[in-house]
């Protein structure tokens, strides 16, 4: 690991000021992602800048009825959040299936939204990575890539993301909330984060010198009727082959309306407004929960290894629609 400076950060204005006049600089929370890439090498900055006394960790409503959960509430915070149990348990649900009990009590939220892939070629510097040194190359594309992604992949990389809240986070239409040195602005979750295009390097859209302050969710989280299903390699502290969310709101058997997300399948969560449009005003039936699935999975890709993760995702999304339509909770 590289030698770096530490700073305290009083307040928000202070943490800001100094990661813009040293651009190296990286905001600490919960830090289980960066302290493990500093380890390695992948990342280096020349000075920490602790956030975590910043008072950003609350979790209240808005006087207009939205969630608004403060980007250093740790993930078990959120999970086990009695509103958020109750008015948005697909959040807790896909929190609950990440990390390990110990990740989730340091794990900050803004954190999870910011943490890197876990491709074992990032973090490898003996091998090629367009997403650590630009240009280089990309060890995964013939390499082993069974975690790999299948959707919205280039020519330069083919990672994925590796968050399970996000997945959550973007079927509920969460709004990111972000301060940097020209003042406020959101971000709609949907835009966070990135394709990797051509620039693999950058992850999400957040500016260089902006803080995530915190995540707003909309009055109505879909408590009745969803599922969160992760399918991974063992049954703990495993990432993603393929996760979906699922949030339903149901009348007489027929779906009012339907919102589905995947993970582990791009480099950012994956949703496609054009699958659920085939859902709403439908019976929850197989056949409508197939159409769905192909629609989501539309140009889906594989890289050998990963082939099999087009299919699993199609049966992932059948079986979790079909839960959250069974299960009147
Ligand atoms: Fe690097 Fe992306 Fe290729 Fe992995 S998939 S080796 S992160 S460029």
């Amino acid at each position: 690991m590289n030698s770096f400076s530490y700073t305290r950060a009083p307040d928000v204005a202070s943490a800001l000021r100094v990661i813009t006049a040293e651009p190296t600089a990286k905001f600490i929370a919960g830090g289980t992602n960066l302290v493990d890439l500093m380890k390695e090498n992948v990342e280096r900055p020349t000075r920490l800048v602790d956030i975590t006394h910043l008072p950003l960790a609350g979790i209240q409503r808005t006087k207009e009825g939205r969630l608004r959960i403060g980007a250093l509430a740790t993930n078990a915070d959120v999970a086990y959040n009695e509103l958020v149990e109750r008015d948005y348990p697909l959040l807790s649900r896909a929190i609950l299936r990440g990390a390990s009990a110990q990740l989730r009590n340091m794990a900050s939220v803004g954190g999870n939204l910011m943490q890197r892939t876990r491709c074992s070629y990032f973090y490898d510097t003996a091998t090629p990575c367009n997403k650590r040194t630009p240009g280089a190359g990309c060890s995964a594309m013939e390499g082993i890539n069974r975690y790999h992604a299948i959707l919205g992949t280039s020519e330069h990389c083919i990672a994925t993301n590796p968050s399970d809240m996000s997945v959550a986070l973007l079927a509920l239409d969460a709004v990111i909330l972000v301060v940097g040195s020209s003042g406020e602005r959101t971000i709609p979750i949907a835009e966070f984060h990135r394709l990797p295009g051509e620039t693999p390097q950058i992850d999400t859209n957040l500016k260089a010198n902006e803080m995530i302050t915190a995540v707003e969710l909309p009055p109505r989280g879909f408590s009745g009727h969803y599922e969160y299903l992760k399918v991974r390699d063992r049954t703990s502290y495993a990432f993603a082959l393929v996760s979906v969310a699922a949030a339903l709101e149901m009348k007489d058997g027929q779906i009012g309306e339907a919102r589905l997300a995947l993970g582990g399948v791009a480099h950012k969560p994956w949703r496609r407004k054009e699958a659920e449009e085939l859902l709403n005003g439908k019976p929850a039936a197989k056949d409508n929960f197939q159409k769905a699935a192909e629609a989501l999975l539309q140009g889906a890709k594989g890289f050998g290894h990963n082939d099999f993760k087009i299919e699993l995702a199609k049966r992932a999304v059948v079986r979790t629609l079909t839960q959250a339509a069974g299960s009147e909770r």
